[in-house]
């Protein structure tokens, strides 16, 4: 026999997290999902300097989420959604 159990009680930092996330925020300010930070990053390879002036290199991720990355969790903050064939 199936019966519904009542949703638990959020925990303290479960709490905390979905405070983070609601806070206002100016239209199109990109906020993360995961963890609600707002500091983003790119990371680029092989970038050369050359007469004091830097050389683009290679961008390897874009628009990823610092703070999520700090703890080895990749979260991408823009996410482009592919048409499915
Ligand atoms: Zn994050």
């Amino acid at each position: 026999m199936l019966k519904l159990v009542p949703p638990r009680e959020p925990t303290p930092s479960e709490k905390l997290l979905e405070r983070v996330k609601k806070r206002a925020r100016p239209d199109g300010m990109l906020q993360c999902n995961r963890c609600g930070g707002r500091t983003l990053m790119t990371l680029t390879h092989g970038v050369i300097v050359k007469n004091g002036r830097k050389q683009r290199g290679t961008i390897i991720e874009k628009d990823v989420c610092y703070d999520c990355h700090k703890r080895g969790i990749f979260s991408p903050m823009i996410i482009k959604l592919k048409a499915v064939k």
